[in-house]
């Protein structure tokens, strides 16, 4: 029997009213497993609703209150790392390690939650004019929402909600409708951890429900995270709501390496970013830029290491990567490298028609490894975020061809510089244009207390997610000028004067 997936609203599951459903499938055998509902404009209003009434007094709750409660969340989390990473690799199709370190990524962001009491302490200055006080506080918005992608089911949702709901907000998330079985999984685990009905909503489904979520009047800011177009129209739409937008986009990430590198270990961080979760991964290395002669040792490297990697079922502890999402996603990775050699690139690994021998497993969406060399930057493999495991390498004579050919890409998520020399690779995080830089490190994701987030295209608004950022997103400050005058004064009289 097909399993269904519904809504989460004021504290339970609510069955879909619209009539409308997706399919939700394992990308290991292609069978359609689950039926997810799409909400109508009705239901995402009851999401909505039903977060505002939990706003009137969550909002009011005590700080010790919150973070009792997000403690008690991390501790199930914990618990329940395993059956969550296993909803993950059912429907996303990744392997089970990488979905478990999805899930402690996320993790990372409940622990910076619940210490939320010393980001959101205030500022006072006291004695700032004769007994005048000013003190700075931030409180939270209210009914915020955020929409997510399917790369990353668990983590994503977790870069949001936790801080939100820690600022005292409620919260609407709008899950991919790929893999929306770990959603609901973190509302079962948060109820059960003690927050209040209403204070985290998840509402399944298209652009129906997005849209509806972008023009409410009582939603306050909206955090999205997915491709650059729908960034780009998410935070146009709710900025002309009247919204606070966050939008992170795609990504084309590209790592330098230099011809003093140590080119071993740029080849295994090079194999590691690029096919890492079939190259599904908006930190994914995409694009090597292989400066002076380094180049064909490099290439031969990354090709000896890319061509032992275990293909398979995401459920299986042998497989290293597992199928693409959807047949869609598959065949159009395919495209890029079946076109690439009349687009002037070295296909060096062609694993556009593979396919994993098993049975039962021959309608997965599988694809091979592709390696592709002496990549023009015309070629749409560059141009284009592919977002499977094709690895596109680039050569440059020098570091400064390098890097004007990185800063000249749309976009600008993360890179990252191979080097030995200190000097080389302090020059290139001051002139690299892109959020997040490595220093010998492929996937500079950074930790939970700094923020994340790219630059050009890869982000519209002017908060990063998490960290500081994300405090800053779900509250807004507020300055308090207070004059106790002594008893003793003599009234201070009428003074039309602007004050100075
Ligand atoms: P997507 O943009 O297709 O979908 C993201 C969300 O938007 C989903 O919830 C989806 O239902 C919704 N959506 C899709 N089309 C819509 C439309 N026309 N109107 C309104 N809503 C719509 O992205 P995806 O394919 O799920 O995820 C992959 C993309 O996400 C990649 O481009 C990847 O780089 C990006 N990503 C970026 C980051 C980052 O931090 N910058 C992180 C993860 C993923």
């Amino acid at each position: 029997m097909t399993k269904i997936v519904n809504h989460w609203i004021g504290g339970k599951t609510v069955e879909g009213a619209s009539g409308t459903h997706g399919p939700v499938t394992n990308p290991a055998t292609g069978a359609v497993t689950t039926k997810v509902a799409f909400a109508s404009v009705d239901e995402v209003d009851a999401a909505v609703a039903a977060a505002k009434e939990a706003y009137a007094t969550w909002g009011q709750s005590s700080l010790a209150q919150r973070t009792s409660i997000l403690f008690k969340f991390r501790a199930l989390l914990d618990a329940n790392r395993d059956a969550i990473a296993e909803l993950i690799t059912a429907e996303h199709g990744k392997v089970h390690s990488d979905a478990l370190g999805e899930v402690a990524r996320g993790l990372e962001i409940v622990d910076l939650a619940c210490g939320i009491s010393v980001q959101l302490k205030g500022e006072l200055s006291t004695q700032v004019a004769s007994r005048v006080d000013v003190s700075s506080i931030r409180q939270p918005l209210g009914v915020v929402a955020g929409i997510t992608p399917f790369n990353f089911p668990a983590m994503v949702p977790m870069w949001m909600f936790p801080i939100a709901i820690a600022c005292g907000n409620t919260f609407v998330l709008k899950p991919s409708e790929k893999d929306p079985s770990a959603s609901l999984k973190i509302a079962e685990l948060l109820a059960e951890a003690g927050l209040p009905d209403g204070v985290f909503n998840v509402v399944h489904g298209d652009k129906v429900a997005v849209d509806r979520l972008l023009e409410h009047p009582d939603v306050k800011a909206v955090s999205f995270v997915g491709s650059t177009p729908i960034a780009r129209y998410i935070h146009t739409t709710a900025s002309a709501n009247g919204k606070r937008v966050q939008a992170l986009g795609g990504a084309k990430n590209h790592m330098l390496v230099l011809p003093d590198a140590d080119l071993d270990a740029a080849a295994d961080a090079a194999v590691s970013a690029a096919y890492g979760s079939a190259g599904e991964r908006c930190m994914a290395i995409s694009a090597v830029v292989a400066v002076g002669s380094i180049g064909d040792e490099l290439v031969e490297k990354i090709r000896e290491r890319a061509e032992k990697i275990k293909i398979g079922p995401g459920d299986d502890p042998a497989s290293e990567m597992g199928p693409l999402i959807t047949r869609v996603h598959r065949d159009k990775v395919a495209s890029y490298v079946e076109g690439a050699a009349a687009e002037g690139c070295e296909v060096v690994l062609d694993g556009s028609a593979y396919t994993y021998e098993g049975a039962g497993f021959e309608d997965g969406h599988w694809i091979g490894i592709s390696l592709l060399d002496k990549v023009p930057t015309s070629a749409k493999a560059y141009q284009d975020e592919i977002f499977g495991p094709v690895l596109t390498v680039l050569r440059t004579e020098t570091y400064e061809e390098a890097l004007e050919l990185i800063n000249a890409s749309p976009f600008g998520n993360g890179t990252a510089i191979f080097t030995r020399d200190g000097g080389a690779a302090r020059r290139f995080q001051l002139e690299v244009e892109a959020g997040m830089v490595g220093v010998n490190v492929p996937i500079p994701v950074p930790v939970g207390y700094h923020s994340f987030g790219g630059w050009k295209d890869s982000l519209f608004g002017d908060h990063h997610i998490y960290g500081n950022d994300g405090t800053h997103f779900y509250t807004r400050g507020k300055v308090v000028t207070t004059r106790w005058p002594d008893p003793a004064d003599a009234p201070a009289g009428v003074d039309l004067g602007f004050p100075r």
